[in-house]
């Protein structure tokens, strides 16, 4: 999954061109910087290998929700209808600039279910932001037909799936935008990083200003820079795009790499029947960073964590119904609203209702789901071993199980 598996002498050298002039910004001191430009090169990289027309790099996939939430004219009391099942960091962005997380169902794609976000539209929603979660794709023809009927803004969160596309293009740039994170675990990695992508002119120019301070970038230097808006610091530094710079440039090879050896796994542990897989609305456009598959019942899912851990095998194996991290029902700190400040009255009153609302529908996807990293390290033995030990768990647990079913 991470690119951080395969860092190496290519990351060196594009760090190191920076070090050595010491200009570690990616604006100004245009004359001691001897033309190394690192953040501006990995944007028209990013603009190059995923189609997008303007792409603008923040600090973090965070900051790059948090700044395309902003340019798009998100704020205080619009409902921002997001899955059940993400990362802490879409609702932190959410909340941050002042807007309503509004949770919705998940489908056995692990994202956003149409019908649920149907569901949860009022007068106030403002924007749909589907999370490309694991490396693959929300359905988003559906989607975006609920954004055009109700008027609403689409942000892709695709910070876990860089690289996959839905029918021919890439993920993070179908929306009116969408944001990568570039953090350490991710399938490029600039130790800390991210990216807003669109097509929109104004949006970019927007994104541009907001993260470095509210400057339109038009000045002779910083202090000569007008502000026509209050931005604040969500930039990149050069040393952290020279890493990214690096590997973008072997995005395409990472990919080829995950995907054969998810093509691995997913052959060997196709054979038991009782395994089901996750839904891809394009299978084409999966990134293959995890491969995700479900037992029958929550009671058989517990019993498969808990025999690969005796086995030792759990390691890259996420069952994220019981991770503090990814999924509703451990979000404590969000439905209790405990923030170190005070927030709006409408997202005091939002998360209140947050805590009363059932989301049996995607429990009873999320208690059954198991998720596997895969490696960009793994050789083909490996992955032989490795299919052939998960299924001899799934078997015995299995096994057991109908054992005890038939002494009945
Ligand atoms: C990683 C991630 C983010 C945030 O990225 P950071 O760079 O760690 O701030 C946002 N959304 C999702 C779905 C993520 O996985």
């Amino acid at each position: 999954m991470p690119g951080f598996e395969l860092f190496g002498e290519e990351e060196r050298k594009e760090v190191n061109d920076v070090l050595a002039t010491g200009i570690l910004m990616r604006y100004g001191f245009d004359g001691p910087r001897k033309n190394i430009w690192k953040s501006k090169e990995l944007e028209e990289a990013i603009c190059k290998q995923f189609g997008c027309r303007y792409a603008q790099l923040t600090s973090s996939g965070t900051s790059a929700l948090t700044t395309a939430l902003s340019a798009l004219g998100i704020g205080a009391g619009d409902e921002v209808i997001m899955p059940s099942f993400t990362f802490v960091a879409s609702f932190e962005a959410v909340l941050s600039v002042g807007a309503i997380p509004v949770l919705a169902d998940i489908d056995e794609s692990l994202t956003l279910n149409p019908d649920a976000v149907r569901k949860e539209i009022t007068s106030k929603t403002k924007c749909v932001m589907p999370v490309h979660m694991c490396g693959s794709m929300a359905d988003l023809d559906p989607l975006i037909q609920i954004c055009k009927e109700h008027n609403l803004i689409l942000l892709e969160d695709a910070c876990q799936s860089i690289g996959g596309s839905y029918k021919g293009k890439f993920l993070g740039t179908i929306g009116h935008a969408g944001t990568f994170s570039f953090d350490f675990v991710k399938t490029i990695t600039c130790a800390e990083g991210g990216v807003v992508m669109t097509n929109d002119h104004d949006l970019y120019t927007k994104a541009d200003g907001f993260t470095d301070h509210g400057h339109d970038h038009k000045g002779a230097d910083r202090g000569a820079d007008l502000h026509p808006f209050i931005g604040y610091n969500y930039r990149i530094s050069e040393l952290h795009a020279a890493v990214g710079l690096a590997q973008i440039r072997k995005l395409d090879k990472f990919l080829s790499i995950q995907k054969n050896n998810y093509d691995q796994l997913k052959n060997i542990l196709s054979q038991i029947p009782e395994v089901s897989f996750r839904q891809i609305p394009d299978p084409a456009g999966d990134s293959c960073t995890f491969m995700s598959w479900f037992l029958p019942t929550e009671s058989l899912t517990r019993s498969v964590v808990a025999e690969l851990k005796e086995q030792n095998i759990l390691a890259g194996n996420f069952y994220w119904f019981d991770n503090n991290w990814h999924y509703i029902r451990k979000w404590d700190h969000l439905k209790q609203a405990t923030t170190l400040n005070n927030l709006n009255e409408g997202q005091k009153a939002a998360l209140e209702k947050l805590q009363q609302k059932s989301f049996s529908a995607s429990d009873s996807i999320m208690n059954r789901c198991i998720s596997t990293a895969i490696s960009l390290l793994w050789t083909p033995q490996q992955i032989e071993e490795k299919g052939k030990k998960m299924v001899s768990a799934i078997k015995k647990v299995l096994q057991q199980t109908s054992a005890l079913q038939a002494s009945f």
